[in-house]
């Protein structure tokens, strides 16, 4: 056996296990917790491929998990930075009206923004948007001045320096397979050999209802895996976009458009798109899974979804295909800007949980069964809430467990 006699095991070295990791052993140091991680370093899916922005809190229903938990998870977040030494900027973010019928939509931004106690939120007139970025084109924005940027790579790694610094442990490379409970205690099968635990925490980002199956607990939902494509602006076109601009998002959806964002990494991203992917850590175009792919189109709320939002799904597979659409979507907020001013960069996969009946589910989903919880939908917010969601699954572990 390779491990026995844990306390807990959590799978996943994302930035939502390491806060989990962190808080639990905060409580109480004499636990036994060892995080597993298949990659051979933490942050390796969604934690390392995203926006890198500390959101603010306006988008998200009022009361819903995403709204209670970004609000306090931005502060949190850039505190913990600031502590630690990790870069942060809190450069303010712009959310643009192009069209007459985002007007509206700008004031609702306010008024929920406003009920989730976001700090500062101010709606501008379109001179005074250009003076917070002088290139964009606007009727009105809204503008959300504590909005900030960091690279949660880093951050990730120091809640893993943190983890390892309190007697935590990390097995890099190490796949979690298979399952089985055996007096009271559960054997989490791995390719490295058996681990014996007493309780189990999913957090398995792109896997976590494959993980959840495997421990027993019938989730309503399966993980759709949505990319995320990136162009990053020329060196030379920086100069057109000082902080973050935002599209107004399509209140249907959980994604929230393509956007321009300066990013702690030195360059300006713009994007992400949200298309299907047919592999669930299928960063490029070609990446191909049989087994991801089947999965996703041999589940009924797949096709639920589609035929409720097909249109969207065609427009977002052109915009993937066709440059020139993309560029377009930027254009609706930087006219200036233009095809060359732009190379291919990175990209990213949303673990996007669906449920049975077609809906994308847009709030955080924890869920417990005996011996065991799960994190089934983490999506964006979740880098930034990701202290506040480990505080909220100590707490549940605490009542759960006994911890
Ligand atoms: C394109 C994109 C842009 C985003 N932008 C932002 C943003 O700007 N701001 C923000 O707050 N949030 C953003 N998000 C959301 C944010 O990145 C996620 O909410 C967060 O990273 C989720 O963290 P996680 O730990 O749950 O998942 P992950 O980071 O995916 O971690 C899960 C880990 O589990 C491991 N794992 C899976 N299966 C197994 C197994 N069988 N055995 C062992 N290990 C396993 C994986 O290797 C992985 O490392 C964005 C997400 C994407 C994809």
């Amino acid at each position: 056996m390779l491990k026995k006699d844990l306390d807990l095991v959590i799978i996943g070295g994302g930035i939502i296990g390491l806060a989990t990791a962190n808080d639990i052993l905060k409580r109480n140091s004499n636990l036994k917790i060892i995080v597993i991680e298949k990659s051979s370093s933490v942050a390796s899916q969604q934690s390392g491929h995203n926006s890198g922005v500390i959101h603010s809190g306006i988008y998200y229903k009022p009361g819903s998990f995403k709204a209670q938990f970004c609000v306090e998870g931005r502060a949190s977040m850039t505190e913990f930075c600031e502590n630690n030494e990790i870069p942060v900027w809190t450069c303010g973010k712009l959310i643009v009206a192009t069209k007459e019928s985002d007007l509206p939509k700008i004031d609702n931004l306010f008024k929920r923004g406003t009920e989730n106690n976001v700090e500062g939120l101010k709606v501008l007139s379109s001179d005074e948007s250009k003076e917070i970025e002088p290139h964009v084109k606007s009727l009105k924005s809204l503008y959300a001045p504590k909005t900030g940027i960091v690279n949660y790579v880093k951050v990730t790694e120091v809640y893993a320096d943190h983890f390892k610094d309190k007697g935590g442990q990390i097995l890099l490379d190490t796949d979690v397979i298979g399952s089985q409970s055996v007096n009271n205690k559960i054997i989490v099968k791995t390719n490295k050999g058996e681990i014996e635990t007493k309780k189990v925490i999913n957090c398995a980002g792109l896997h976590s209802d494959r993980i959840a199956n495997l421990f027993g607990l019938k989730a309503n939902l399966k993980i759709i895996p949505f990319r995320g494509e990136y162009y990053t602006l020329k060196k030379a076109k920086e100069y057109l976009v000082k902080g973050l601009i935002y599209p107004v998002p399509n209140p249907d959806l959980p994604f929230l458009g393509v956007h321009f964002t300066n990013t702690m990494k030195g360059y300006v991203e713009a994007g992400p798109n949200a298309v299907l992917a047919t592999k669930r850590e299928g960063y490029r175009k070609r990446d191909i899974s049989i087994k991801d792919a089947l999965e996703t189109f041999t589940y009924g709320g797949f096709w639920k979804l589609l035929k409720n939002d097909w249109k969207t799904g065609l427009w977002e597979i052109n915009r993937s295909l066709r440059k020139s659409v993309f560029v377009n979507s930027l254009r609706e907020l930087i006219p200036e800007i233009n095809s060359n001013d732009l190379q291919s960069g990175g990209s990213g996969v949303r673990a996007q949980a669906v449920a049975s009946n077609g809906d994308l589910i847009d709030d955080f989903k924890i869920e417990t069964s005996e011996n065991s919880i799960h994190v089934l939908n983490a999506p964006s917010p979740g880098a930034t809430a990701s202290l506040v969601i480990g505080k909220y699954i100590g707490n549940l572990a605490s009542k759960e467990f006994g911890f």
